[in-house]
């Protein structure tokens, strides 16, 4: 049985990390999948790497500005068009930056704050007015684990991982009359472009810092998702899921 049989889904940084991962998990478990980048490039050049897994996969690519809210209004109504409704939006595209206190400008904090925190606004407003029609869909966020203790540079993107959970929750409790459950996964360290960039000993070293004596695969987020997403979920709504192998920072 698949997960997510005719499920209709939208990702948002879904051309690499752990947007990738959920994008190809959600359509082995037979969900139909918009992934959104932030280039045209990006979004083709993942619609063909993906096409070339598996011609068949339902996929659109669409690569609006997140906090444009006519673009993103459009480009769900585009997803809807297509396949007739819209049932997950996965509010993954992030960054983040670890400059210290002293030296971060205002325009720093704002970048981050911008697509981590207002684009998570801006886009489960775009798909919770489509989903309170429909009586029902999930809004799944991307926070991190240090939404839970902070971190010692970088205070901006924390900060915005702490909005994520607040958002999450709150909207949890304003949405559930509609029938749309919101939930988060806070990662640990994972293995995307970033991490596998870094020296094999000093993975190694983190690693063996965290109980699980791993780090996390891109995978291991995109199967929480997957749960989340589920009606195996039904009625979880409000959570943020740490996916951490109980890393302690
Ligand atoms: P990544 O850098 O590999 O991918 C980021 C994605 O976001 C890309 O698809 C990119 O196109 C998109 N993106 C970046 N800037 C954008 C913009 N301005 N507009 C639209 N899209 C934009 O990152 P990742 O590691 O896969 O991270 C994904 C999410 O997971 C982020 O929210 C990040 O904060 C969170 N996270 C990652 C880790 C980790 O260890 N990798 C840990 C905790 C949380």
């Amino acid at each position: 049985m698949h997960l997510l049989q005719n499920k209709v889904a939208v990702v948002t940084g879904g051309t690499r990390g752990i947007g990738l991962a959920t994008v190809r998990v959600f359509l082995e478990q037979g969900a139909k999948v918009a992934l959104l980048g932030s280039r045209q490039e990006s979004v083709d050049k993942t619609l063909a790497q993906l096409r070339e897994q598996n011609p068949d996969w339902p996929l659109l690519g669409f690569w609006p500005a997140l906090t444009d809210e006519q673009a993103v209004q459009q480009t769900l109504e585009k997803v809807v068009e297509q396949w007739g409704r819209l049932d997950i939006l996965v509010n993954n595209a992030g960054i983040s930056q670890s400059t210290q206190l002293y030296d971060y400008t205002m325009a720093d904090f704002e970048k981050i704050i911008d697509l981590n925190v207002n684009a998570v606004f801006c886009c489960s407003k775009a798909a919770a007015s489509i989903m309170c029609q429909q009586h029902s869909g999930v809004i799944l966020n991307t926070s991190s684990m240090v939404s839970l203790y902070g971190q010692p540079a970088g205070v901006g993107y924390p900060a915005s991982k702490f909005a994520v959970n607040g958002l999450t929750k709150s909207l949890a409790r304003e949405l559930g009359k509609d029938g749309i459950r919101v939930n988060a996964v806070a990662p640990g360290v994972i293995a995307t472009d970033m991490v596998a960039a870094l020296p094999p000993a000093m993975v190694e070293k983190l690693a063996a810092t965290i109980p699980l004596g791993r780090v996390g695969q891109p995978t291991d987020i995109a199967n929480a998702f997957l749960f989340l997403a589920s009606d195996l979920a039904s009625y979880v709504t409000g959570a943020v899921l740490s996916v951490d192998g109980a890393t302690q920072v």
